[in-house]
């Protein structure tokens, strides 16, 4: 205990003695007086001088033998039902802020400690598990980060070794240049999707909710795609409901189409099909985007809304696993929902349902 702390306690103790002398005092002589002027005056006896101070003595050593007495009780009530809790709930603080997010405190014992405290306790151990789950989801995704980039970064640093040797064929210069190129394309694709995950998780991003017709943007994130289509021999099938008018975030919600058009054309063979379907009631719209591709298994449909997650690896290349991170987390802020039915070797569909207008919030 330094110095300071125990002044403190000290002038906390005489301020509390004080306080106990003066509502006893105040007692004590309102009750002896009156005590004596009824009894003087039922026995018709006159108080002398004499008797008067002596009384007053008496009940001045009364007074502060009480107050003695009351701060010593109310000290002990203090150090069993207020100090005892509150040294526990400061003592595991003190280990949050020194970075050890595992502490938990149990409760006490309602008997003898006030039932605020559990509540307190209750609210303290939330915060710490979700603390701790926070911390494990920052390790988690910086692991995930340094891993993705490890990749990319060691193509480009062997291609650039490649690229300095002398009198290299004109042929392999533009092989070691395109792969250049497309690492650090995912690279910064990689850069860009976490930027957008970070800013849509921080919620830094607010709808910015416009009425408009969704069939129309659906088919233009689609015609996006036309070139792939038309190159694999990707077969197309629409079936879209006219004037499906939504009050949504339009910027948001094209990321979604195209996040599900790219999986689509991606993990679809060539010469398979994509169907895209709209439809809706009084609500809400639903989206269906569906493939004959290589489909997943249950295992896998069950991760691949988690960042970073890549069930399938040989096409790994081809993407960074946070696109149906991206994806969840606008249909989360649109409060819509999203789910994925597929067989492997079959195909999947994903079906989206969007509230056709949005609460103000
Ligand atoms: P990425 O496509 O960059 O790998 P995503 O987050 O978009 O990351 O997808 C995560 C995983 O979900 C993919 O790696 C893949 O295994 C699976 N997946 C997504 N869409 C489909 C699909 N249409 N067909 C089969 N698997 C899919």
């Amino acid at each position: 205990m330094t110095v300071s702390t125990f002044k403190h306690k000290v002038l906390r103790a005489i301020y509390r003695y004080f306080m106990f002398f003066l509502i006893v005092a105040f007692l004590v002589t309102c009750t002896t007086s009156l005590f004596v002027s009824v009894l003087s005056e039922s026995l018709d006896v006159e108080l002398t001088g004499d008797n008067l101070q002596t009384a007053a003595k008496l009940t001045f050593l009364n007074v502060l033998a009480l107050s003695i007495l009351f701060t010593a009780m109310d000290a002990i009530r203090r150090k069993l039902t207020t100090e005892r809790a509150t040294k526990h709930i400061t003592s595991a603080a003190q280990q949050i802020v020194q970075g050890n997010f595992d502490v938990r405190i149990s409760p006490v014992s309602s008997f003898s400690a006030d039932d605020n405290y559990n509540e307190i306790i209750d609210c303290f151990n939330t915060m710490a598990s979700e603390l701790s789950s926070v911390e494990t989801l920052r390790t988690d995704f910086i692991a995930n980060v340094s891993h993705e980039m490890k990749t990319p970064l060691s193509v480009i640093r062997n291609y650039g070794k490649l690229l300095q040797k002398p009198a290299l064929p004109e042929e392999s210069r533009v092989e070691y240049a395109r792969a250049i190129t497309d690492a650090s394309l995912r690279l910064s694709d990689m850069m860009t999707n976490i930027l957008k995950l970070t800013r849509l998780e921080n919620q830094q991003i607010y709808p910015k909710t416009e009425t408009y017709d969704l069939g129309e943007q659906l088919c233009e994130c689609l015609l996006q795609y036309e070139t792939v289509w038309e190159a694999r021999d990707i077969e197309i099938d629409t079936d879209i409901e006219e004037n499906v008018q939504i009050c949504a975030d339009a910027e948001l919600l094209s990321l979604v189409w195209s996040n599900l058009f790219s999986n689509a054309f991606k993990f679809t063979e060539n010469g398979g099909k994509v169907t895209l379907s709209l439809s809706s009631d009084e609500h809400c719209a639903i989206v269906k985007v569906s493939d004959t591709g290589c489909g997943m298994s249950a295992e896998m449909g069950a991760h691949i809304f988690e960042k970073f997650y890549q069930g399938d690896t040989s096409r790994a290349t081809q993407g960074n696993g946070l696109g149906l991170a991206l994806v969840k987390r606008v249909i989360d802020i649109m409060q819509g929902d999203i789910c994925v039915e597929s067989v492997v070797g079959e195909g999947s569909t994903f079906t989206v349902k969007i509230r056709r207008t949005q609460d103000e919030s």
